[in-house]
């Protein structure tokens, strides 16, 4: 019998499937806050949410959690969606708003005044932090605790007719300051904010507060269970609070997991926008950033972002996810699929001095070595050739296998070489290279004369220039990421003038490559016919421990 194995979100949700808690129904929701580009903490949290939607064919929203005015803009919207479907899911009906319930969160406000459950308060924002405690001290009553249903209506109402000024007074729950859990002790509900807003312009003064919004946004949708983050945990009780006089026979629930942190990278909005603002980026899809819309620059793609969420789980506890698996995972998707060309990152001219001029010929070669089914293509071959600057050294070093005066190596598909003399400029900097072939050892022909080094190499008069994009982390090695400003890492993008095979010449930008001997790349979104740009997903080396 096959075992399987459950994560605790699945657990529960089989639970209330059994005890029929909700008809059997499933309903999640991915609620952004439209204040930002998606990185790849929310890719985790997109996969949990619609990938439980699809286990249990229910549905997932997505939801604009939009209740901040001014922070908030249309772009990102925009952005958010096109993430999400380009990581391959899609939301049921239309996006919501969270703004479109402004009306009915201020009728059930209204509702919580009238029971007796909510008071306007006058106090200042730090009057009212000095007197909530801490987790020694209870709080102390706010003076306007008593104020009478009536008072509280009128005020209220006053608040939302703009009477007053921003921090001239609150709406909080009327719980109990003396609860052990600080976020229970009369919490601040609505705030007047005197700012437009991008989805109700300057329709509402008064703005409610996460706490009270999203449990409303999540009944009003009739949402199951509303996954959220670890430090939301101390805010369940509040969540079920606010929803206990809410009018439906089934409520949702609130469950929590750790947010993904992952080493090397930035997560969170705030710093990333700062990357941006301080221009250290090309934008918020700049190929090292982690959002999604940056990993897509990069050349990751959905099925190894996917896999990567998988990979990971759902854990009850924080912890840090090796950059290591992120970069294990797209290697894995693109192993058996991209096709090997090769391409000389950092070119140096070879000329095999005893090759017929003005002649050529083809050289067949695999395209992927491993998966027959990618075929074979044919690569030209000529006297002057390019290779790698660091495939050569003047004076080898031990153990160096690779090119070197007097020394014989494979070119792949093609033929051995010997170098015979290096050629420099007046600076001593190598501008060539002279070597003889062995006319005998072209491959598939049967030679069995062995060489240790293999090189790949490009012919020169039919290569086409490549601006290679060679990318590190974001943040200098030793950073722990809190002066994350200041730990830029500024050797973040190396740019090389390369040389490829000409069968890259009519590649478009999304296309995914192996490069043989150098790595993983995809043709950069600046990329033209006549200004090829490509980017370095990853190197070839795995570090990930399996
Ligand atoms: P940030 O701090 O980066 O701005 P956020 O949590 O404020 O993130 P939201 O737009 O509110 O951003 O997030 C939408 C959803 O994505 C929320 O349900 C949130 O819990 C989830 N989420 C955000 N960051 C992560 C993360 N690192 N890991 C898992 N889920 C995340
Ligand atoms: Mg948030
Ligand atoms: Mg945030």
């Amino acid at each position: 019998e096959e075992v399987v194995s459950v994560n605790f979100i699945e657990a529960i949700i089989n639970k209330d499937n059994e005890t029929g808690k909700y008809g059997g129904r499933v309903l999640t929701r991915f609620p952004p806050e439209p204040n930002g580009y998606l990185h790849i903490g929310h890719a985790k949290s997109i996969c949990l949410n619609f990938g439980i939607g699809k286990q249990y064919n229910g549905l997932t929203n997505l939801r604009f959690d939009d209740t901040n005015p001014a922070k908030e803009d249309v772009e990102y919207v925009n952005s958010i969606m096109e993430d999400v479907k380009w990581l391959g899911f899609d939301w049921a009906d239309e996006p919501r708003y969270a703004s479109d319930y402004f009306g009915q969160m201020y009728e059930y406000a209204k509702k919580l005044i009238t029971l007796g459950k909510a008071y306007v308060d006058d106090q200042t924002a730090d009057e009212i932090k000095q007197t909530r405690g801490d987790f020694s001290t209870p709080g102390v009553n706010s003076p306007y605790r008593d104020r009478s249903v009536e008072e509280n209506l009128k005020l209220f109402e006053e608040m939302k007719d703009g009477q007053y000024a921003d921090g001239e007074k609150v709406l909080r729950a009327k719980i109990d300051m003396g609860y052990p859990n600080i976020v229970m002790r009369d919490p601040v509900l609505y705030r007047i904010v005197n700012a437009e807003h991008h989805n109700t312009g300057n329709e509402w003064k008064i703005y409610p507060m996460y706490d009270f919004a999203h449990p409303i946004e999540d009944a009003i949708e009739r949402v199951t269970h509303s996954i959220c983050t670890l430090e939301f945990e101390v805010h369940r009780p509040l969540y079920d609070w606010v929803l206990e006089d809410w009018d439906d026979t089934e409520i949702p629930q609130q469950i929590e997991f750790a947010r993904l942190n992952v080493t090397k990278m930035v997560m969170s909005k705030r710093k990333l926008r700062a990357l941006v603002e301080a221009g250290l980026v090309a934008g918020w899809d700049d190929p090292r950033m982690p959002t999604i819309s940056g990993l897509r620059r990069r050349g990751y793609t959905p099925e190894a972002i996917r896999d990567f969420c998988d990979r990971i789980g759902v854990a009850k506890a924080d912890s840090v996810v090796d950059i290591a698996l992120l970069e294990f995972c797209i290697r894995e998707d693109l192993k058996l699929k991209a096709t090997r060309p090769m391409v000389v990152i950092d070119p140096v001219k070879v000329v095999i001095t005893n090759y017929p001029e003005g002649q050529a010929e083809l050289c067949t070669v695999e395209n992927n070595p491993e998966n027959e089914e990618l075929g074979n293509r044919e690569v030209v071959f000529g006297r002057e050739i390019y290779i790698e600057r660091n495939d050569f050294m003047e004076e080898p070093v031990k153990k160096f296998f690779r090119l070197a005066p007097g020394k014989e190596v494979r070119l792949k598909g093609a033929y051995f070489i010997t170098c015979t003399d290096v050629i420099k400029d007046e600076n001593g900097n190598i501008t060539e290279i002279h070597c003889t072939y062995d006319p005998e050892t072209k491959s598939g022909s049967g030679c069995t004369r062995k060489v240790k080094g293999t090189l790949h190499w490009v012919e020169a008069s039919t290569a086409v220039d490549i601006e290679s994009r060679l990318y590190d982390y974001l943040l200098k090695e030793d950073s722990d990421g809190k002066d994350f400003l200041g730990d830029f890492n500024h050797e973040s993008l190396q740019v090389f003038h390369s040389k490829g095979e000409a069968c890259l010449a009519n590649t478009v930008p999304g296309d995914h490559f192996q490069f043989l001997r150098q790595g993983y790349f995809v043709t950069d979104k600046d990329s033209t016919p006549n200004h090829i740009v490509m980017n370095r997903i990853v190197g070839l080396r795995d570090s990930w421990a399996k």
